[in-house]
């Protein structure tokens, strides 16, 4: 017996397995190449060396929750209870996980925007709910009619990642009214926010659930570290969702990981006095500015990307082959690995797009684009 039997190792495992085979450039899977901010370094080195290495209490480190929380205020205006109201995960994905097997259960229906990260669709499946794939615009902007279609009775939950992996879309607040109006109709929908790239944004400010009152009572928000503060590698992000939703993501985390590792969560606490995180979309916008006038002059065609550190090109130009297969002729003739877009929808698109990660050193960049310039 199998609980997931279509799913096989994930398209990022899959593809950066694939560069690191044939020596391409790893623009796919999304981490970053560049060198850690040498004050977390710096911090890592000293806490290492003290009395940290056993159990935090269940939920985070004390200092870390109250760090956040402070961070939580200051970015949103949100007053969040360190007691009751958060959690610290090992990673959004497992937050994810564990959100949807807290509160799903057999039966329970599941929207997703499609494309979408990979990890909602077994969460759900795993916990016996179904998923239910509803498409995003062509322009990737939330369809609100195919959303309020897809309603029924047995819906019990929706999954909002923005800004957006891949598309790099990022919600407005006309979205978020469209959004609370259809909600207001229906009250036992929980709302599950993946807002893992908040501080990635570059053409708007990124909009939080944290802000949206009307859907806090009901909205679950899981944050990355491994994205925010580049450390993927780390697995450490946190949810914050109110008490009573909480209270049963904790019962069910405990019993996963009990507690995430020590040194991250006493490292990050000390390293989130010094951080500035406007710095983090600068850094990333002049990554991505420097990327798209790099590929100008190619012939993949550029998405507008407005968020994350993800670029998709269309490359009609160039190819015929469906996406897979031209992802990877990419990494066997040209050395440059990037990922297929149609791995994020249920029904296989011929869309032919490809997903690029800019986060990366700018050699890096100028090596991998000119590359892509001869395509
Ligand atoms: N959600 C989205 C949209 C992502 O792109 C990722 C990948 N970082 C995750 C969740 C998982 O985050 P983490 O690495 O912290 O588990
Ligand atoms: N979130 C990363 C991406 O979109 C991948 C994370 C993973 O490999 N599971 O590339």
């Amino acid at each position: 017996m199998s609980k997931l039997p279509n799913n096989s190792a994930s398209i990022f495992s899959v593809m950066s397995q694939l560069a690191n085979q044939h020596g391409a450039i790893n623009l796919s899977q999304g981490f970053p190449n560049f060198p850690e901010d040498e004050r977390l370094l710096q911090i890592s080195e000293r806490i290492i060396r003290e009395n940290i290495h056993q159990y935090t209490p269940m939920a985070g480190l004390p200092s870390l929750l109250e760090k956040i929380a402070l961070l939580t205020q200051k970015q949103y205006g949100r007053t969040v209870n360190t007691n009751t109201e958060m959690l610290i995960t090992a990673g959004a994905t497992q937050g994810i996980f564990t959100t949807i097997n807290a509160l799903i259960g057999a039966g329970d229906e599941v929207l997703i925007l499609d494309p979408s990260y990979d990890s909602y669709e077994p969460s759900v499946l795993v916990g016996g709910g179904i998923p239910v794939r509803v498409a995003l615009n062509e322009d990737y902007t939330p369809n609100f009619n195919r959303i309020e279609e897809a309603i029924t009775h047995k819906t019990k939950m929706i999954v909002v990642n923005n800004p957006h992996n891949p598309t790099g879309k990022i919600w407005t607040s006309q979205d978020f009214e469209a959004l609370e109006t259809i909600l207001e109709k229906h009250p036992q929908i929980l709302v599950l926010g993946d807002e893992v790239y908040e501080y990635i944004t570059f053409s708007q400010p990124h909009i939080s659930f944290h802000t949206r009152e009307k859907l806090n009572q009901r909205t679950i928000i899981a944050s990355s570290f491994g994205k925010s503060l580049h450390v993927t590698g780390w697995k450490i992000g946190y949810l914050i969702a109110p008490e009573h939703l909480m209270q049963e993501i904790k019962k069910i985390h405990q019993f996963l990981v009990f507690s995430v590792n020590s040194f991250s969560q006493h490292t990050i606490a000390q390293y989130l006095e010094v951080v500035d995180f406007s710095e983090v979309s600068r850094m990333y916008q002049k990554k991505r500015d420097l990327f798209q006038s790099l590929l100008k002059d190619s012939r993949f065609e550029l998405m507008p990307c407005d968020g994350t550190y993800f670029q998709v090109v269309n490359y009609k130009n160039i190819s015929t082959a469906n996406d897979v297969e031209f992802a990877k002729e990419l990494i066997l003739k040209h050395g440059v690995a990037a990922i297929p877009i149609s791995v994020f929808y249920k029904e296989a698109t011929d869309r032919q797009m490809l997903r690029f990660c800019f986060a990366k050193t700018d050699e890096t960049l100028i090596a991998a684009a000119q590359k892509l310039c001869q395509v």
